[in-house]
């Protein structure tokens, strides 16, 4: 949902849809047969999705979630359990280099939420695809396009951050 699915690194925070990329979960090189499955694609980061490569990885939206992750103020993530752990280890994101990018966003987010604007940074983007209008090959969840982000916010259901 407009962050990566491995990271967690939000389009908001200072990044363009440009470095973010369609996933294939399972590699394509591995797997020939879901390349165009849809339901193996996940929404990643550019350098998450070159740092997997062709491994194998648990899926993402099962452990890199609350209860299962922990980032402390510090910006440093805490897996806590092994396959979040196994995440960590194979796309370091517990390096240096990540912990002071989150460290740094940690700073932005409480600077601008003591100003009330945190909107811009962990809103939904202005511009939300509308998938009634994107042509999507074998799209196995036709039922989503009439919950997708975009008609939600035409009904005036979207909340304002996520
Ligand atoms: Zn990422």
């Amino acid at each position: 949902m407009f962050r990566c699915v491995y990271c967690l690194w939000r389009e908001g925070f200072l990044s363009d849809a440009s470095s973010y990329h369609a996933d294939h979960y399972l590699p394509q090189v591995r797997f020939p047969g879901k390349k165009v499955d849809y339901g193996n694609l996940v929404y990643s980061c550019a350098r998450c999705n070159l740092s997997k490569g062709e491994a194998l990885l648990p899926d993402p939206e099962d452990c890199m979630i609350a209860g299962k992750i922990e980032v402390l103020d510090t910006g440093e993530i805490r897996p806590l359990d092994d396959d979040a752990r196994r995440i960590v280890r194979i796309l370091a994101l517990d390096s240096d280099d990540w912990n002071e990018r989150r460290s740094l966003m940690i700073d932005i987010l409480a600077l601008v939420t003591e100003r009330n604007i945190p909107r811009r940074l962990l809103g939904f983007p202005k511009q939300l695809p509308n998938l009634r209008r994107l042509k999507v090959p074998l799209n196995d969840r036709p039922e989503g396009v009439s919950e997708c982000f975009h008609e939600r916010r035409k009904k005036g259901d979207l909340p304002e951050v996520y």
